[in-house]
């Protein structure tokens, strides 16, 4: 089947969850000339070379100043055209914001169907499936599109490594695109988030603080130990509300959705709120007081302690271990 994947780039810079959901593009396509990406944006032409080898013979390249932030309209009008130049019965992309707006929107213009933040996926007669977390990650539900003439998939970052095959041209292919400019949205400022680490959603390594470390002071003891890790440091929404940490942090149902190879919960009980935002992490775990805590019913590790005794511990012995 003929596969299109939404390469996602910030500032000239592909996300390291595009590269995931291209290779997820590669399991659906059948040949590096079924399966081509698409990247969009402004001074972006040269990106095409990084993707040589992931799978993809074509790259779509859409590059103009009307490109350079995103604009749902304008990304949307790109997008449609990159998917009729291929040809595409699938498009495929990470679960991410952009994504979030775009699919359902063009999904809805091309009489399509969408599959939303699957962990994995696959295609059987044309058509695409894929396991997909639901409940707060307590059931993983298979689902599948049926008669859509063009299949939308969002993949969840960390599910699906990203593997160079040595297959796939990569060869830039320019797209002329009318930016609608009906000036209905414009970008009028961009504000960047204070911290220099990886996003909580495609982080490999989380730590993360609860309402007990009780301070914003406090969480620097969260920040040496993710400098530790090279890990991003996340919150609960009791530790967000109360002005410890900003709301970029907040990891849950209304924060954001992660699932790192480590997560470490300290001072965190566990909500089912904030359990639907990091259950699926590969390794978890928790440090806490309360041995009953509902977090060590999902911890792989669990310490029960007090935190401000157990992380500057575990600081120190991974620092003395990586030392060495
Ligand atoms: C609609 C809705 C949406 C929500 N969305 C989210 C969301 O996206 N994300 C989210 O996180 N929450 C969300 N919540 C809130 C959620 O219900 C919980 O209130 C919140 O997750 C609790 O945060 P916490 O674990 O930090 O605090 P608490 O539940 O108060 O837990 C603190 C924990 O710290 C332990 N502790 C105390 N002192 C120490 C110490 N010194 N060392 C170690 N452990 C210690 C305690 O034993 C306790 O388990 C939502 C709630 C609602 C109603």
């Amino acid at each position: 089947m003929k596969v299109l994947v939404f390469v996602e780039q910030r500032e000239k810079k592909i996300k390291a969850s595009a590269l995931e959901a291209l290779s997820a593009g590669v399991a659906l396509a059948g040949s590096p000339a079924d399966l081509a990406a698409v990247i969009i944006g402004h001074g972006v032409e040269g990106l095409s070379a990084e993707l040589k080898g992931y799978g993809a013979d074509t790259v779509y390249i859409v590059d103009d100043a009307a490109f350079n932030h995103y604009n749902p309209i304008a990304y949307a009008a790109a997008l449609e055209q990159a998917i009729k130049a291929h040809g595409a019965s699938a498009v495929v992309g990470s679960a991410a914001p952009m994504t979030r707006d775009l699919f359902p929107r063009l999904a809805a213009r091309l009489d399509g169907g969408i599959l939303t933040d699957v962990t994995s996926l696959e295609a059987s007669g044309g058509v695409v499936s894929g396991v997909k977390p639901m409940y707060a990650g307590k059931v993983l539900a298979k689902v599948a599109l049926q008669n859509a003439a063009v299949q939308f998939v969002s993949v969840r970052p960390n599910s699906i490594k990203a593997e160079k095959k040595d297959a796939g041209a990569a060869v830039a292919k320019k797209l002329a695109v009318a930016a609608p400019t009906d000036g209905r949205i414009k970008t009028l400022e961009v504000r960047k988030g204070k911290s220099e680490r990886p996003d909580l959603t495609e982080a490999s390594r989380i730590v993360s603080g609860g309402r007990s470390l009780a301070s914003a002071d406090n969480f620097k003891i969260l920040n040496e130990l993710a400098d530790v890790l090279n890990a991003t440091v996340g919150a609960s929404r009791a530790a967000v509300d109360a002005g410890y940490a900003g709301h970029e942090m907040q990891v849950g149902q209304t924060g954001k959705t992660v699932n790192p190879n480590l997560y470490i919960a300290c001072g965190i009980s566990g909500s089912i709120q904030h359990m639907a935002g990091m259950r699926t992490s590969k390794t978890i775990v928790a440090i806490n007081t309360d041995a009953e805590a509902p977090i060590f019913k999902v911890a792989s590790y669990g310490i029960v302690a007090d935190l401000f005794q157990a992380v500057p511990i575990l600081t120190q012995k991974l620092k003395q271990l990586l030392d060495h």
